[in-house]
């Protein structure tokens, strides 16, 4: 295999408003190229998941803030492989509780996309995704990084979280959702003042994955009803653009209809 090319930045950061900035890894297959959000407090800062985990986060978040002293939460949205690749180095690290385990001992992952399942494949190109590259990474985050190294080390949560605790960063507090089915435990955060949604994996806009060992899709129809009744001005998805109350809705309308046609539902 031929060696890959250096990347000049592994993390992109785009600021979508005074307090929320968008940090993605453009040299992560779209599949798994998730979005991670810095949210800036008074008191506390909020770090939504931390990507892959193939180049240190940490120094680039600190470098985004406006005071890197206070302190950061880092929540994990759920515990796919996209969505908490570099959890251990933040020494704030919730969860919820369903799944504590597999953030604190997560099952080994490979870089090579050889590596993944037949299963996941097939799922994935159902879905409606690009085909996938030989690495799940088409550059290197700098020079001599041997792909073959690549750890998924997870942490231990130092607390865990629930449907309706408050997130609070002093002069903005946000509500925990529970929204279950693309995985058993993932959680997003609705910041009901702004109409602002975090919707991690259970919504974004593009093919959401529901598919297969570990996706629950009664439970994903609850979620998406749940989700469709929010008062939205905007959610911010785990993964593609921003997007506006009515496109959620044509989502969630989109889903909950191939499940209903399908008899899942
Ligand atoms: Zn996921």
């Amino acid at each position: 295999m031929k060696t890959l090319p250096v990347a000049e930045h592994w993390y992109v950061a785009r600021r979508l408003d005074g307090r929320i900035t968008l940090i993605t890894e453009p040299h992560v297959h779209p599949i798994f190229s998730a979005n991670m959000y810095l949210v800036e407090g008074t008191h506390r800062d909020l770090l939504i998941d931390s990507g892959m985990g193939v180049a240190p986060l940490r120094p680039f978040v600190d470098g985004l803030r406006r005071d890197a002293r206070k302190p950061l939460i880092s929540l994990t949205t759920h515990t796919h492989v996209d969505h908490f690749g570099a959890v251990q180095e933040f020494d704030i690290r919730l969860v919820h509780e369903i799944e504590a385990g597999s953030l604190a001992d997560p099952a080994p992952y490979s870089l090579n996309a050889a590596a993944l399942s037949p299963g996941a494949m097939a799922m994935f190109a159902a879905a409606g995704y690009p085909p996938l590259w030989p690495m799940l990474i088409d550059a290197l985050p700098h020079a001599g990084y041997e792909p073959a190294d690549y750890v998924l080390w997870g942490a231990a949560p130092t607390d865990t979280v629930a449907d309706g605790d408050v997130i609070s960063l002093g002069d903005w507090q946000a509500e925990v959702l529970h929204l279950p089915g693309h995985s058993a435990g993932q959680v997003g955060v609705w910041h009901g003042h702004s109409g602002t949604l975090f919707g991690a994996d259970a919504i974004y806009d593009g093919p959401l994955i529901w598919e297969g060992a570990g996706y629950d899709v009664a439970a994903y129809a609850r979620t998406l009803r749940r989700i469709r009744e929010l008062p939205v001005r905007i959610v911010h998805g785990g993964h593609d653009q921003a997007f506006g109350r009515a496109r959620m809705i044509e989502i969630c309308d989109a889903y909950l209809g191939l499940w209903a046609q399908k008899r899942l539902i």
